[in-house]
């Protein structure tokens, strides 16, 4: 987090009505408070993937480490062809892939040259063998070759010292393969960011437990968890903490010595954020918001100690809604990831979808390739921010914005898909 106060940055805000802040808003005050984390570490590469570069990733060596062949065919000197009319060239040698020819060939030679192999002496084109007549030990090679076609120059992909990857890199399977054909074993990464979490309410039990009337599975633990996995941060689980000042205070207190990053469930709805906003009051600077949204509706965010705190709703489905679309980009940003955008697909809503204007909704949804080939996207049934259900069934969620209205089966509708999010 960075020293700027809370207050300030809300304070900046253009006007808004304080009991139905934009989504868009309160992003832009948790994107201007939190900071990346310090520290680095160096893993191995089979341990990398999802995790920050650090710094910089230098090439040690120019990427290809020599000029080579682009096809198949001959290696020739573009100055032995002729202006006009095919060309005849003595074969004199081979080169393969990781077996270079010995010595260039002399003047009005060729080589045999295979993909990949390094361009003999004197050679700078490649005639493709398709191209190509041979007859007896010559070759015939018809005109319109320009000079360096099919020649992959030495540093063409990269010259060494040349950055092939940014700080701020969320590594992936290529960019770990990139790291890997510069010969480099390890990486220096980020250090893990530490989240703290914990689900509140008197009438949660943890799995395993027997059901009293009245009480409910605590679901949210294993959702967050889950999310968090994703996210590759360390999760640290705190269970379920009982509505109780006492508690939630001894729970956040602790968290706050042991985390960059607390998320907490429950707690923050109108009747209960009463003894919460007073516990958290007294530990840190925390904002209690009712956002323009549905699911979703009340969150809590700030500053406890050093730590940033996500207070989000207990719904299932809203925990999951605000998951990612406060917290999830908040924690990237904490562990140094450069903002990547969130790609939206187009699809072509099924049926009519009520929206009321001046809240963002997100409907769970289920994209499809519909008869005429194109995206098209069909609700999950019941929207009720209880339904796990729904949530599990869907593959995208149908992003409404603010000022948009109701949608009419036919129109087109931005969704996120979970691929790779979720
Ligand atoms: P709250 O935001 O604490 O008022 O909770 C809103 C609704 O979400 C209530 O019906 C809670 O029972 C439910 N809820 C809260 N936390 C959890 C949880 N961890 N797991 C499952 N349901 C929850
Ligand atoms: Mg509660």
């Amino acid at each position: 987090m960075t020293d700027a106060s809370l207050a300030a940055a809300i304070g900046c805000l253009p006007e808004h009505d304080p009991d139905s802040l934009p989504v868009e808003l309160a992003r832009r005050v948790i994107a201007q408070l939190v900071t990346p984390v310090g520290g680095a570490e160096r893993v191995h590469l089979n341990a990398a993937l999802g995790r920050v570069l650090a710094a910089d990733l230098l090439s040690p060596i120019d990427v290809p480490a020599s000029d080579n062949a682009a096809m198949d065919g001959y290696a020739v000197r573009s100055s032995d062809l002729a202006a006009e009319g095919p060309t005849r060239l003595r074969v004199a040698g081979s080169a393969f892939a990781g077996r270079p020819c010995r010595d260039g060939p002399a003047t009005g030679e060729a080589v045999r040259i295979m993909t990949g192999a390094v361009m003999p002496a004197g050679c700078d084109t490649v005639v493709p063998q398709e191209l190509v007549s041979v007859v007896g030990d010559e070759i015939e090679v018809p005109a319109g070759q320009s000079a360096g076609q099919h020649r992959r120059l030495r540093g063409e992909d990269l010259g060494a010292g040349g950055a092939a990857l940014r700080a701020g890199r969320r590594l992936s399977p290529a960019d770990i393969g990139l790291i890997a054909s510069l010969g480099q074993a390890e990486v220096q990464v980020r250090r893990r960011l530490r989240v703290a979490f914990f689900s509140t309410g008197d009438e949660l039990r943890s799995i395993g437990e027997p059901l009293a009337p009245g009480e409910v599975y605590d679901s949210n633990r294993y959702t967050l968890h889950g999310m968090l996995a994703r996210l590759g941060v360390d999760a640290i689980d705190m269970g379920v903490v009982r509505d109780d000042p006492a508690a939630l205070e001894a729970a956040v207190r602790s968290a706050s010595q042991d985390a960059d990053a607390i998320i907490s469930s429950g707690g923050v709805s109108v009747g209960e954020a009463d003894f919460t906003r007073e516990v958290l009051g007294r530990l840190g600077e925390v904002a209690f918001w009712r956002i323009a949204m549905r699911p979703g509706r009340p969150l809590a965010f700030g500053r406890i100690g050093a730590a940033a705190y996500f207070g989000l709703p207990g719904n299932p489905v809203a925990v999951m809604i605000s998951f990612y679309f406060f917290a999830r980009d908040a924690l990237l940003q904490m562990m140094g990831a450069t903002p990547t955008l969130t790609p939206l697909l187009r699809a072509t809503a099924c049926t009519d979808i009520r929206k009321r204007r001046g809240r963002t909704e997100y409907q769970r949804g289920i994209l499809g390739v519909g008869p005429d080939g194109a995206m098209q996207v069909q609700l999950t049934g019941n929207q009720g921010s209880g339904v796990l259900r729904s949530m599990s069934e869907a593959n995208c969620i149908v992003v409404l914005p603010h000022d948009r209205a109701d949608v009419k089966a036919g129109e087109a509708v931005d969704c996120l898909a979970f691929e790779g999010l979720i």
